[in-house]
């Protein structure tokens, strides 16, 4: 759920890291030492403060921390060491897992989600994308206790105002007997719930829905669902538009990334663009913007107005992008590819958690101390993994878990194929790209798919192109590659330097 104005990265942390925290301590400043006499001091401020002035004191004092909780002015303050690739996010957010339990959700709450589509006009399968990314179907809810989070934030460093707004609201909730004291834990900033909502969202949006009469987020999920519904409604969603479509660009098609410059489809066909599969584009929708996550070369879209509703879930398009991808996958009930149609351009695409988890278990077994295996590849776990590389030679030592890292640090016990990519990492669906590899995986150079290939001469045959990868390698490892549209409508690579 979105926190205006805080950092990109606070957003991150906030809306789906809520167990980031458990493998980002490395990358984090020192927690600070807070006076509790200041603390206390500044709450009895609060408590007479206009705010506060609709919170009972009876509420107040009994909800009011003893103690401050520096760890959340750590997460305010914290700057991740990594960057993540698109891709990563991605795959991580957007997995077969995910896919599957959203399936399974969906079929559960049938009914319930026909009514939230009757009443608020919103198609069950975008509800059941934001509450899988939000909360992966109410499974992640967040642990940190409201209150310590909020009244700590609304007494030191940045955004206090802000926090003291939200941190009124929290108690507001709890006065009014929507959620149990107890329930009350979410993310370091004060999301909380199967719809991660802050405080004021909730407040301003939150629905009782199964007519108990309460709004409770936490544990009801016809209520979590249905004020979803009410979120995207309120943003303006609109009743039987899809959000957009994965589109194929015309050859040589130059565009900046501009979700919100909006153009209606007749603009978007006359400009050459079909779907990403080559049917002409359809005219349901009113009108879209264009989308390049990862700039001209990578998966484009064009988006309308439902995807700005994803967007103002968390202001940010690869989060709303991922909620939309989440959502056709759970509409078409396959979870067998969760790939775009066109590749990502890399040859190291992301894993899933599943991966994220064998490659954690891996490097726990190494003798790399990453905490446990969540399957969130957090600072930590990238500092191991760059020690990792770095002590094996491995280059680029980058810290980054890409499918290459994963075959080599799984060795033989990988898949030889997968949604992710083909054998060498990359992108599936073109058996002209796929009959050999582009750019064979460090795992490659260090002899364990060269040995493989020996074995099993089918899978390719040796090229020159393969023995002169086995040359040491560059210090690049994200090898770039361009989509070029050959004369007969087939799609070919071509490697940028
Ligand atoms: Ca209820």
């Amino acid at each position: 759920m979105r926190l205006t104005q805080l950092s990109t990265l606070s957003l991150l942390t906030a809306a789906i890291g809520l167990s980031l925290t458990s493998t980002a301590q490395a990358a984090r400043p020192p927690a600070p030492d807070l006076s509790n006499s200041e603390f206390q001091q500044c709450l009895d401020g609060l408590k007479n403060s206009s705010k506060f002035r609709s919170v009972d004191s009876f509420t107040f004092n009994n909800y009011r921390p003893s103690q401050p909780d520096p760890s959340v002015i750590q997460s305010l303050n914290y700057q991740p060491e990594f960057q993540k690739d698109v891709w990563d996010y991605l795959s991580a957010l957007v997995d077969k897992e995910r896919v599957e339990d959203g399936i399974r959700a969906k079929h559960q709450w049938r009914d319930t989600l026909r009514q939230i589509e009757s009443r608020y006009g919103v198609k069950a399968e975008h509800v059941l994308g934001v509450w899988g990314v939000e909360s992966n179907f109410g499974q992640t809810l967040g642990k940190k206790p409201l209150f310590e989070s909020l009244a700590t934030l609304s007494c030191f460093d940045r955004r206090q105002s802000y926090f003291q707004g939200e941190f009124a609201n929290a108690l507001k909730i709890v006065q009014r007997g929507d959620i149990a004291p107890n329930d009350m834990t979410g993310s370091w900033a004060g999301a909380f719930g199967q719809t991660q909502f802050m405080p004021s969202t909730f407040l301003e949006l939150a629905v009782d829905f199964d007519g108990d009469g309460r709004r409770d987020l936490v544990n009801s999920v016809p209520d979590a669902l249905a004020s979803t519904a009410n979120f995207l409604d309120n943003r303006g969603y609109r009743t039987g538009e899809p959000w957009g479509y994965e589109v194929k660009l015309p050859d040589g098609y130059w565009a900046a990334s501009d979700r919100k410059n909006k153009k209606s489809m007749s603009h978007w066909r006359n400009q050459g663009l079909t779907l990403a599969d080559g049917r002409p584009l359809p005219y349901d929708l009113n009108s879209a913007g264009l989308l390049l996550p990862a700039g001209i070369d990578g998966p484009a879209f064009l988006v309308g107005k439902n995807f700005d509703t994803f967007y103002s879930y968390n202001a940010s398009e690869n989060y709303a992008l991922a909620i939309a991808h989440l959502s056709d996958l759970i509409t078409r009930e396959d979870s067998s590819k969760t790939d775009f149609i066109t590749a990502w351009p890399t040859d190291d695409p992301g894993i899933s958690r599943q991966q994220a988890k064998d490659i954690q278990q891996a490097l726990l077994d190494a003798g790399y101390d990453i905490g446990g295996v969540d399957g969130i590849i957090g600072d930590n776990t990238r500092t191991a993994i760059q020690q990792y590389q770095t002590s094996r030679g491995i280059f680029p030592a980058d810290g980054r878990a890409g499918q290459k890292f994963y075959r080599t640090i799984i060795g033989s016990a990988a898949p030889r194929q997968s949604q992710y990519g083909n054998q060498y990492g990359q992108p599936v669906g073109n058996p002209s790209i796929n009959s050999q590899p582009l750019n064979p995986a460090p795992a490659d150079r260090m002899g364990q798919l060269i040995q493989r290939q020996t074995t099993t001469p089918n899978v390719y045959s040796p090229q020159p192109s393969v023995q002169r990868t086995i040359q040491p390698a560059s210090n690049n490892g994200n090898i770039r590659y361009r989509r070029v549209t050959n004369s007969d409508g087939s799609v070919r690579l071509e490697r940028i330097n």
